[in-house]
């Protein structure tokens, strides 16, 4: 039996007054419940304040990006082991906004992917289509690409210890949600291509969706069979918000 994950992106918003706001909303909102995990990912610069909030809490931290290397002259990027000395246990590694504002390839998803986990950070690997592909008939051969840049460079095995995240581009801030049945397809479909080499580890590996879940779209989502939880951007920054859609993933 899968848990969800109902994860927080903030992207580049926040404070430090701001933050600590919402980690204590969240905190000390947190549903009963045992079949779900909350995760927030702040900027960088908050990671550690953020850490000393949830330490001890229902709630875990993660970082919105990382590294590929470990260390030296690479100005700006942080290392994996960065992000575990200050409390991090996950990482987003190929939003779609690192893919096309700063040109990240498929190749070097994989190999943050692959950094993070050596250092022992999950890494929540981000697939998805364009508008333009999904009415182009391409959406499964985008996703495989993507998925095929880990599944080529290190093998299934790797997703045992890996979170992934169906995005699709068009929905991402925009308001605009996949279906249920729409998300379902290409759930199943990212399923079966790692069930094709490693069934059982296929049916424990969380799927998450990610493109304008809110509280009232997320009932629909989270009863889906293949969807495991949740990415949440707008939704994520406002605790209520965030909340309404851990109250779902309590409640399916
Ligand atoms: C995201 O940034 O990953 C995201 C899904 O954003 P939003 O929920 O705002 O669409």
């Amino acid at each position: 039996m899968r848990q969800f994950l109902i994860a927080g992106n903030w992207k580049m918003n926040g404070s430090l007054a701001a933050n600590e706001a919402l980690v204590s909303g969240i905190v000390n909102g947190v549903p009963d419940g045992a079949g779900f995990r909350l995760l927030v990912c702040p900027p960088f610069p908050y990671l550690a304040s953020v850490a000393s909030q949830v330490t001890g809490s229902a709630v875990a931290l993660g970082a919105q990006n990382v590294s590929e290397h470990d260390s030296g002259a690479f100005t700006g990027e942080t290392a994996p082991f960065m992000l575990v000395d200050v409390g991090c246990d996950y990482a987003i590694v190929g939003h779609s906004e690192r893919r096309a504002i700063y040109g990240e390839t498929s190749e070097q998803v994989a190999a943050k992917f692959l950094a993070a986990q050596a250092a022992g950070i999950t890494p929540i690997l981000c697939v998805g289509e364009t508008l333009e592909e999904r009415e182009a008939g391409t959406t499964e051969q985008v996703i495989d690409e993507q998925l095929d840049a880990v599944l080529g460079a290190a093998g299934v095995d790797v997703f045992a210890a890996a979170v992934i995240a169906y995005e699709p581009v068009w929905a991402i801030g925009t308001g605009m949600t996949a279906t249920p049945e729409q998300a379902q397809e290409v759930h199943r479909h990212i399923r079966a291509r790692l069930a094709a080499q490693d069934a059982n580890l296929a049916e424990k590996v969380q799927i998450l969706y990610g493109g304008s879940m809110k509280g009232e779209n997320a009932p629909g989502l989270l009863c889906m069979p293949d969807i495991d939880g949740g990415l949440i951007g707008g939704a994520s920054l406002k605790a209520s918000d965030f909340l309404a859609i851990a109250e779902a993933a309590a409640q399916s």
